[in-house]
């Protein structure tokens, strides 16, 4: 069976309302298209859990913040298609704006999910204003379209992995959220949709990102605690090409931003190669 590509939510809805009538169960996977290696995991996750996989392709407009890279965000669904077949995917959802957003002239038109103040205003919350509101809005609408038993988030996206949890057990979504390890190139580099923007040069400056994070990990286990110094390990390790956006440390089960380094953490960071923008995160045990 070739994959079946569904543009339109009434169609989905009938045909996730058939093979519920077969008692069959059902995943979702939601991404922004231009699949990867990263991807394709949380696919054959999604796979392994339900008898049928949806896998949402929809370059979110709402999750942008002006000036962000919303018009030129890689859109490759026929390749799309073919990854995600050959990761077990039945079924690709993938909308138009209008259909997800009818008749939308601006942000304010919407009925918006918002996360808590205090965590979104760390990390990626906090360079990107908004942008929570725009994943946590576009996610629910997903999850209500698909109604899914199971949907699979990566922790590549670690702040929202956190966000998605807290919103499902908030609004009582019933759902089960499954976390999905982060998967990098054999270079350390974190599969990213936007790699594809790198040159040969800034791909082989994006390596140090990770490079640094495993520092601050070697460091934190040979007892250096000191916030201070883990930055400026960071800021050594990282190529002199990348800006820095932040580097935070949060407490994994709250994600309270952290002043004295104990227990499970997630150090997490953003970085800037001229106009690319690109996260990753380790967990220290410290
Ligand atoms: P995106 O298409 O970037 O919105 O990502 C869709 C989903 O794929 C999110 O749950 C991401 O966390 C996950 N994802 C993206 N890159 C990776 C990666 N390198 N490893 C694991 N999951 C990933």
């Amino acid at each position: 069976m070739s994959i079946l590509v569904v543009n339109k939510i009434d169609e989905i809805r009938n045909v996730i309302k058939n093979y519920r009538n077969q008692g069959k169960s059902v995943s979702l996977v939601p991404t922004m298209g231009c699949l990867h290696e990263g991807h394709k995991s949380l696919i054959k996750k999604a796979h392994e859990l339900a008898d049928i996989t949806v896998v949402s392709v929809f370059v979110n407009p709402i999750q942008f913040c002006p000036g962000e890279d919303y018009d030129k965000y890689p859109r490759t669904l026929d390749a799309d298609k073919i990854a995600a077949e050959s990761a077990g995917a039945d079924i690709i959802f993938a909308p138009s704006v209008n259909e997800m957003y009818p008749n939308m002239q601006k942000f304010s038109d919407l009925t918006i999910v918002t996360p808590p103040f205090e965590l979104t205003d760390i990390m990626c919350g906090k360079s990107r204003v908004g942008h929570f509101d725009g994943v946590e809005t576009v996610v629910t609408k997903l999850f209500n379209i698909v109604q899914p038993d199971y949907a699979c988030f990566g922790k590549k996206d670690i702040q929202q992995l956190f966000l998605i949890k807290k919103m499902v057990a908030d609004l009582n979504i019933p759902v089960q959220i499954v976390d999905c390890p982060l998967v990098r190139e054999d270079s350390g580099l974190a599969l990213s949709s936007r790699n594809k923007y790198l040159s040969e040069a800034d791909r082989i400056a994006a390596v140090s990102i990770s490079k640094s994070l495993s520092a601050i990990k070697s460091a934190c286990e040979s007892g250096i605690k000191d916030i201070k110094k883990l930055l400026d390990l960071c800021i050594a390790n990282l190529d002199k090409k990348i800006d820095l956006e932040y580097l935070e440390f949060v407490d994994k089960n709250t994600f309270k931003k952290i002043d004295v380094l104990n227990g499970p953490i997630i150090c997490a960071i953003a970085a800037r190669i001229g106009a690319v923008r690109l996260i990753d995160n380790i967990e220290l045990e410290v």
